[in-house]
């Protein structure tokens, strides 16, 4: 076969070279160990969990090592495409922390190394498209859509592999007159590589997160351009993986099957291998046994339901770096005040068979990132959030902006700060008390307690409450009041003798919180009490002790 002839009536339009390539798209000048890494999403406008573990772990080896993270989109599958699913795809992984410094962008493409959409790169592809079949490692293939489905039926009798490959693949040999014919009548045809491997082999390849792996070579003759000339991602992935210069992929080890099939198409091409990390599936308990997260039955995957929720972002970044790299959650005890960034992500670090996600442990490690926010942050976030997802709620923190920050303040600082909420969406329950709009008694009073004693312990201390009071004082009245109903003052005389008191004064300030703040458990109630002022204090002691009173 005369594959020179060939390649220049496949591709007569194809005047640049592979040289000339190499030259509009130079090897990147940085310095010793800088990662050059990307993303390479289909839009389809769902931004899931899995590319922000993607993301996280590109950005993070890029710009650890003084790299570059750049954004490709792979929009060769015109049927999955989204409108407006890129600026959807940057504008999520940016709020998230993850910014690129090259490629695709809300202003357009943004380096040299573009364009960094694929459906406009066909050009570029078919330079290296034509270089295969003068190599004679590529050929086209007629086959129609009814003929590879009779080829996968006959191959099901026989119990044989599936895949055009071997005797299965009819155009393998073809001669060119056969070829010409069908170019003649304009039959549409597939561009096919040309297979040399044997699945008898074996071989070992070393992936950065999988370690050694042992694969199979691959014997099918793929497809690398589709009938309209688009490339299939494998091939794809070879030529822009080289040509921008990426020196690590990372990616969903879905794609592991593939990847024999990639090393022989980098070495056909004379490319030089990048590294590859293949990082495994996110993963959930369901009952006794782990399965990976699904778009279909986890609403959880889907980033859009952590932002209607209202964690943090944060709270995010911080708990899939915890899931990512084991070595985490240690250092994030040794540096408990240090920026997410200062921890030195590994790859080595990461969980060969992919992670478990867990939402227990994610709201633990919210609870945590806000307990640490200042009070004027926790306003200005729950304010955000709540503009979007609760107006009313929204309406009623920014009414009075001070008072609010006040709330937010309490139990925040020192050493022990609170963990209250872990969410935006826990708010209204935490502290909707503080407005009349939300508050009502939702907890009961213990039935041990008479309610006509208990309706006249809060009518005296109504009477008795100053907001002027500082704390020694406050507390001190509290213990009086009890005194006189019999309740001990002193948590230890209690306890020694429990049967000699009605209660204690815990109990007491059990029922001025049941009173005031409509729940058995609350932020310290002096703080609380001072916020919501005396006015409203006496009015809610008055409406619960006549409640009782019936
Ligand atoms: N478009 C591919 C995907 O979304 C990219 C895989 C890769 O990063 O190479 O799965």
């Amino acid at each position: 076969m005369d594959y020179q002839y060939l390649a220049n009536i496949l591709f007569s339009d194809v005047t640049e070279t592979p040289e000339d390539m190499e030259k509009k798209y130079p090897p990147r000048d940085l310095k010793e160990g800088a990662i050059v890494s990307r993303m390479a999403p289909s839009p389809t406008g769902f931004v899931h969990l899995g590319n922000l573990v993607q993301g996280i772990t590109s950005e993070r080896l890029a710009h650890q090592s003084g790299g570059v993270l750049f954004l490709r989109v792979e929009d060769t599958d015109r049927k999955r495409e989204v409108e407006g699913a890129v600026e959807i795809l940057i504008k999520t992984l940016s709020h998230y922390g993850i910014h690129f410094d090259e490629g695709a962008s809300a202003d357009g493409d943004v380096g040299i190394y573009g364009p960094y959409y694929q459906s406009q790169r066909a050009a570029v592809y078919h330079v290296y498209a034509k270089q295969l079949v003068l190599q004679g490692q590529a050929y086209p293939c007629f086959c129609t859509e009814e003929e590879l489905e009779q080829m996968r039926a006959e191959q099901e009798k026989e119990g044989a592999n599936f895949g055009y490959f071997g005797k299965w693949a009819k155009w393998r040999d073809r001669p060119i007159e056969d070829i010409e014919a069908k170019l003649k009548e304009g039959t549409p045809w597939v561009l096919r590589f040309r297979s040399t491997g044997n699945i008898e082999n074996k071989f070992k390849f070393n992936d950065l997160i999988k370690g050694e792996v042992e694969v199979t070579e691959n014997d099918i003759d793929h497809v690398l351009l589709k009938s309209d000339g688009i490339p299939t991602y494998h091939f794809a992935h070879a030529v822009d993986d080289h040509l921008m210069r990426t020196t690590h992929v990372v990616r969903g080890d879905e794609w592991l099957p593939s990847l024999p099939f990639h090393i022989q198409l980098f070495k056909a091409l004379g490319f030089k291998l990048p590294k590859y990390c293949h990082i495994g599936p996110l993963m959930k308990m369901d009952g006794n046994s782990k399965r990976k997260l699904s778009k279909r039955k986890d609403p959880e995957l889907a980033l859009t339901y952590y932002k209607a929720e209202g964690f943090p972002v944060e709270s995010v970044y911080e708990y899939i770096l915890t899931v990512l790299n084991s070595n985490f959650e240690d250092w994030r005890r040794a540096n408990p005040d240090a920026d997410a960034g200062d921890f030195k992500f590994s790859y080595k670090k990461m969980n060969p068979a992919g992670s478990l996600f867990d939402y227990m442990k994610l709201k633990d490690v919210s609870k945590n990132v806000i307990s640490k926010m200042s009070a004027e942050r926790v306003y200005e976030l729950a304010t955000e959030w709540a503009q979007e997802f609760d107006e009313e709620f929204y309406k009623l923190l920014t009414a009075d902006k001070a008072r609010s920050i006040a709330i937010f303040s309490i139990g925040r600082g020192g050493n022990k700060p609170r963990k209250d909420y872990a969410v935006w969406s826990e708010l209204k329950g935490y502290m909707g008390f503080f407005f009349d709009e939300y508050f009502k008694i939702e907890d009961s009073l213990d039935e041990k307690f008479d309610k006509s004693l208990v309706s006249r312990i809060i009518s005296d201390y109504k009477d008795i409450y100053s907001a002027q009071d500082g704390q020694d004082v406050w507390f001190d009245k509290i213990k009086a009041l009890g005194e006189k109903y019999g309740f001990a003052s002193n948590m230890k005389d209690y306890k020694a003798s429990p049967e000699n008191y009605a209660g204690s004064v815990a109990d007491i300030s059990g029922f001025i919180r049941l009173a005031v703040t409509g729940k058995n458990s609350s932020p310290d109630m002096y703080q609380v009490m001072t916020i919501l002022g005396e006015e409203k204090v006496k009015q809610r002691l008055a409406a619960w002790a006549s409640e009782l009173a019936g």
